[in-house]
């Protein structure tokens, strides 16, 4: 058991990384980059993959994507000159025959692959061209007495690393740091982990454990990060996180927001004239939202609700209590067809109490845009409606105490934060307030994973649907039987009905997408006739995508040929009927979101999921939970399963998130221990949460934009 002082060393925890041999200035600085400042901050840069250098895998019994050593007999080396010119080598081992192959090379090298000589390599196996192969591997060449040495006595760690530093750089600094930490104590920060003598255990044997591991560990378990030594040290990470968006929580609330009191005969004015009542959940998320937004700190809460649940006129009301206060207000939507959509709603409803709507977005013309800047920074527009263009640095306003987002996922975390500095009157002085913020998204995020990777927000959710809405019917049909679906939508548009026709793509790119439309809308159009068919796409000008979906939304149009643009919010109730073209390429939310078109109205409404010939058995599985469920949280929790939380949050927000052990997905069983952890940490050992944050953390607040 270590003493938890060390008054023989001069060397601690905290002691700069330069104590090292061989580390300067330079490459503390290069070490920096990775967070890495003190002795400590090394030593708790574990590796996330492990290779397995102590023993040779016989090449007969490789799988792909495995990270292994072989050695083997060279059996012949040649240029091979396909899209790329590469080095081709296959060694054999008795067992079987693999390739090494190397894009760039060097006759030397060429030469010393010679025929006959053994060969020792360290790489990933990958399925190539001529079966498995190693691409660039590390490699020597041995000679026979050194075919039984040389081999790692531990598992090697494979760490996460910057430019200028190597794996092996990085090995041998934290080897060195290992021994020269011998008898610091580095304390368990969990409350109640390992007490013992009234100290905590020292975590120094986990951590030399996780830098090299010894041979017979469990690699398995080491890359699934199940070790205990690894679950203990995530538990710390994971607090370490859940107390910094805490902390953000804190210091956002210490900050000063315009108190907005509630106009209760407004309210009720905007309710008498709505064309329909709220849903008991509309109601309550109303209702929590006024409350934060009386408040003098700044309200930040997530609205979550399913496609269709009417989050658009609980964010009026909300606006509505800012314009009874006098302050401004700005919605901001990922797309012009959505935020073009929300002009109208607001002007619609907010006709009769003369409120005055702005707009703003990118394609404006010059002359518009400056009549536009000139009202919102006059104080003259209330309401003010538009896309990214709300950012743009020339955009001021006169008074703005309330930010709207819709669709959360499609904008980065830093544009929300952008946006709020709108509302910092710097020349206020002192007397600056931070405007309240509301998030809306129909992307059901499972009530585990919005805690955690938002732990700093205020949670509301509309798990309700608006009376009289019938669940879409969902079908799977292969391609080979789309004139049968063509018949359908001539059906469907002759009972007086709308459609949508959607193309997807495998690449993101809109003119690829544009085009897969086009050619649809042509074959469409030749087979059906009688049918008025629009198309809109993402290259189209602004002002042509809003004619057409005017005119869709007017009934002009029947069948309406579109990208993945259709994809958020756009609200058309006689639309029933909606034809989805290869949705195995799309995400099972974003499947969702499209269907959410239909089923708006008060006609039974279907999907056809029309797959192409290569669909795969997970494809299908996929498809099916489409066709089983409407319930956008369980189709939520199916793609968290099969696609983790960076697809269903938005690469954005979790990339965002620079964990050095912990995967929010794996490890999201451990969510609610953790939350208790912090809690704890806070109320009974704030010096322990202040020095877990420094620990996995650092200074700089890694996690601070999550
Ligand atoms: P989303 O939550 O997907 O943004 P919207 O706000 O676009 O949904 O609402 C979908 C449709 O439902 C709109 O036409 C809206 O006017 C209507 N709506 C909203 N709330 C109700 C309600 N309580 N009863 C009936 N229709 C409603
Ligand atoms: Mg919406």
């Amino acid at each position: 058991m270590p003493t938890p002082k060390t008054a023989t060393s001069a060397v601690q925890a905290s002691s700069p990384v330069t104590v090292l041999k061989g580390v300067g200035a330079q490459l503390a600085t290069k070490l920096e980059k990775l967070g890495i400042t003190t002795l400590q901050d090394l030593l708790f840069h574990l590796p996330r993959q492990y290779a397995d250098r102590t023993r040779i895998t016989p090449i007969g019994s490789l799988q792909p994507h495995q990270n292994v050593v072989i050695q083997g007999e060279v059996r012949g080396t040649s240029i091979v000159f396909g899209k790329r010119r590469s080095l081709l080598c296959r060694i054999q081992d008795g067992t079987g025959t693999i390739s090494l192959r190397f894009y760039h090379f060097s006759n030397a090298q060429r030469n010393n692959l010679s025929t006959g000589s053994i060969i020792r390599c360290y790489g990933e196996t990958r399925r190539g061209a001529s079966g498995l192969e190693l691409y660039h591997p590390e490699y020597q060449i041995i000679n026979q007495y050194e075919v039984e040495q040389g081999l790692e006595q531990t598992l090697t760690p494979i760490y996460s690393i910057t430019e200028g530093i190597t794996q092996s750089r990085l090995r041998s600094l934290i080897k060195q740091a290992l021994t020269m930490a011998k008898g610091i104590y580095f304390p368990s920060l969990l409350p109640n982990y390992g007490e013992e003598d009234g100290h905590t255990q020292s975590l120094f044997e986990p951590l030399g454990y996780l830098h090299a591991p010894p041979k017979e560990a469990d690699l398995h378990q080491l890359l699934e990060g199940q070790h205990p030594y690894q679950q203990l040290l995530i538990m710390e990470e994971l607090t370490a996180y859940q107390l910094s968006l805490l902390r953000l929580r804190d210091k956002r609330q210490q900050q000063p927001a315009t108190a907005l009191a509630c106009d209760q005969a407004a309210k009720h004015a905007f309710l008498k004239r709505l064309s329909f009542s709220l849903t008991q959940a509309q109601a309550r998320v109303i209702n929590q939202i006024e409350q934060d937004l009386q408040m003098a700190t700044p309200m930040m809460r997530l609205l979550q609700g399913d496609v269709g649940a009417g989050k658009t006129v609980v964010a009026a009301m909300a606006a509505l209590q800012a314009v009874a206060n006098d302050k401004q207000v700005a919605i901001m939507a990922p797309t012009e067809i959505l935020a073009e959509q929300h002009r109208q709603s607001f002007e619609q409803w907010f006709a009769p109490f003369n409120i005055r709507i702005g707009w703003l977005t990118g394609r404006q013309k010059v002359r518009e845009r400056r009549e536009q800047l000139e009202q919102l920074k006059e104080g003259i527009t209330q309401i003010v409606v538009g896309t990214h263009a709300l950012f743009q640095e020339d955009v001021v306003f006169n008074d703005l105490a309330f930010i709207i987002i819709d669709e959360q996922h499609r904008f980065g975390v830093h544009q929300r934060l952008s946006l709020r500095h709108k509302g910092i009157n710097e020349t206020d002085g002192e007397e600056y307030t931070i405007p309240h913020q509301l998030i809306m998204t129909a992307t059901p995020i499972p009530r585990t994973l919005a805690m955690s990777a938002y732990a700093d927000l205020d949670y509301s959710v509309i798990d309700e649907l608006p009376k009289g809405r019938i669940p879409v019917e969902t079908v799977i049909i292969s391609q080979q039987k789309r004139q049968a679906i063509i018949e359908r939508i001539q059906y469907a548009c002759q009972q007086g009905r709308q459609a949508y026709w959607v193309c997807t793509l495998i690449e993101q790119s809109e003119a690829l997408e544009a085009q897969a439309a086009e050619e649809a809308a042509e074959i469409l159009t030749a087979s059906l006739p009688n049918i008025a068919i629009g198309l809109v796409h993402g290259r189209l000008k602004p002002q042509e995508k809003d004619d057409i979906m005017a005119r869709f939304k007017a009934g002009q149009i029947d069948l309406l040929v579109a990208t993945t643009v259709i994809e958020v919010g756009v609200d058309v109730p006689n639309a029933s009927l909606m034809i989805i073209e290869n949705p195995e390429r799309l995400g099972l939310a974003q499947l969702h979101q499209l269907r959410g078109r239909v089923g708006r109205g008060s006609t039974a409404s279907h999907c056809v999921l029309l797959y192409g010939d290569a669909l795969s058995l997970q494809g299908k599985e996929r498809l099916k939970a489409m066709r089983t469920t409407t319930d956008g949280f369980k189709i939520a929790e199916i793609d968290l399963e099969l696609r983790g939380p960076g697809e269903v949050l938005g690469t954005r927000q979790t990339g965002d998130i620079d964990f050095i052990l912990a995967d929010l997905r794996r490890d999201l069983p451990l969510m609610p221990t953790i939350k208790d952890h912090a809690q704890e940490l806070l109320m009974s050992h704030p010096e322990n949460a202040a020095a877990i944050t420094r620990r996995w953390l650092g200074t700089s607040e890694r996690y601070a934009n999550a």
